[in-house]
């Protein structure tokens, strides 16, 4: 078996993936995280009329002679209250927010007047159009301001509010069972005997899918033992629209999914040049897609960034761009491999440090750090070398 380079796996799985949820409509304030499945499109323009920027008075321009000249104060304009026409020759007192009466054209600050009850006189006005924020200045009527497939983010919602909209269109949460395989996993928490470890996978990957925005299902731990395998694998097929295990997927003989999930589906077992990571299968159960992670943490941890986490996001319907890498120091020296290799290592203001136990059972190295360098097949990084590294936020 040749291994696949990262780009051909993660393209492989991409061709095969498809938007698998439909669509639900839920309030704003419940909607951070989800993924639109409409266009936002603006019934209305923002701010709806012309208004000022600044606590001051409001005039217009050509009725303004010089600063000894006082204007009568003709009305008053608070925000939330709707101006009656401007005066010829007067000005209006104007808040910050209020909207401009119609026929005046310039707000000058209240810094550069000077004003009793009744009148104002004015230092300077600026040209036309000062201080006023126009009608449409942020959307405009009509305009579409976010597209289908976008992952809604604070500063969405605030604007999706702005336009008046209450309850939004979006994308059911994609289901992803997690089974963690290998009967020598306990739960932390249990008894753990002699040759036993604890199940550290489930935790992670479920922070991750929830993370993502996804639903977890969780079937816990099952045992070596392919009866078991196969009921758990045909529940989580029913129950949930992806499946990803851990371990299981070598070629040792305890490593039964493999045979589970060809009676059931069918499955692909692929090397990988990535490291750590190399195992890794794909496939189906009963028609729902199967993603099956090596088992040593820090590979399934990789694994999941990088080349489940592109799938998974496309059965959600969640346009998203690659990730692209930051360009930073190496500080440490290293030899290429056949691998894509993806260090863990902590930036700082010198360049990045690698820590010093890359094993793919090393699941401190993850901790320690804030990200990975990714080191190309075949090339070596030398201290001083500009290189690729993906802190962990980008994988959010
Ligand atoms: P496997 O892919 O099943 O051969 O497992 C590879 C290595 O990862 C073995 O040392 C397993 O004990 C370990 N391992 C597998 N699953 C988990 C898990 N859920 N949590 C922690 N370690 C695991
Ligand atoms: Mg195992």
């Amino acid at each position: 078996m040749s291994m696949i380079s990262v780009t051909e796996a993660v393209a492989r799985l991409r061709a095969s993936s498809q938007v698998l949820v439909g669509s639900e409509t839920v309030d704003l304030r419940a909607a951070a995280g989800r993924v639109l499945a409409c266009d936002v499109v603006s019934a209305i323009n923002v701010p709806p009329a012309d208004n000022s920027a600044m606590d001051g008075y409001a005039l217009r321009r050509q009725d303004w002679h010089g600063p000894d000249q006082a204007l009568e104060i003709s009305q008053r304009i608070t925000a939330g209250t709707p101006p009656l026409p401007l005066t010829r020759g007067t000005a209006a007192r104007i808040f910050t927010g209020a909207e401009i009466p119609e026929g005046a054209d310039v707000v000058v600050m209240q810094e550069k007047c000077k004003a009793d009850g009744h009148s104002v006189l004015i230092e300077a006005v600026r040209e036309i159009g000062g201080n006023i924020r126009p009608k449409g200045q942020d959307i405009m009527q009509g305009a579409t301001v976010l597209k289908t497939g976008h992952r809604l983010r604070a500063q969405d919602l605030g604007l999706i509010a702005s336009l008046g909209i209450a309850r939004i269109d979006v994308r059911r949460r994609l289901k992803v069972a997690i089974i963690s395989t290998g009967a020598e996993l306990v739960e932390p928490g249990d008894e753990i005997r002699p040759g036993q470890i604890y199940n550290s996978n489930r935790y992670m990957l479920e922070a991750l899918i929830e993370k993502w925005g996804f639903e977890v299902v969780d079937f816990g731990i099952t045992v070596d033992d392919p009866k078991i395998i196969s009921d758990v694998m045909a529940k989580a097929s029913r129950e949930a629209d992806a499946i990803i295990t851990t371990g299981g997927v070598s070629v040792g003989e305890e490593d039964h999914v493999k045979a589970v999930v060809e009676s059931l589906g069918h499955i692909d077992l692929w090397r990988i040049a990535i490291k750590p990571g190399k195992p890794f299968a794909f496939g189906d159960v009963m028609g729902t897609p199967f993603l099956g992670l090596p088992g040593n943490p820090v590979s399934a941890l990789v694994t999941a960034l990088i080349i489940a986490r592109p799938f998974l996001f496309d059965c959600q319907g969640i346009s998203h761009p690659d990730i692209v890498p930051l360009r930073q120091i190496a500080l440490f020296d290293v030899k290429g491999g056949p691998r894509e290799v993806y260090h863990r290592v902590r930036s700082g203001s010198d360049g990045v440090e690698i820590f010093g136990q890359q094993s793919s059972g090393a699941l401190y190295s993850t901790c320690w750090g804030d990200g990975m360098a990714v080191q190309a097949a075949g090339k070596d990084i030398a201290k001083g070398d500009s290189i690729d590294v993906i802190p962990y936020v980008l994988f959010n």
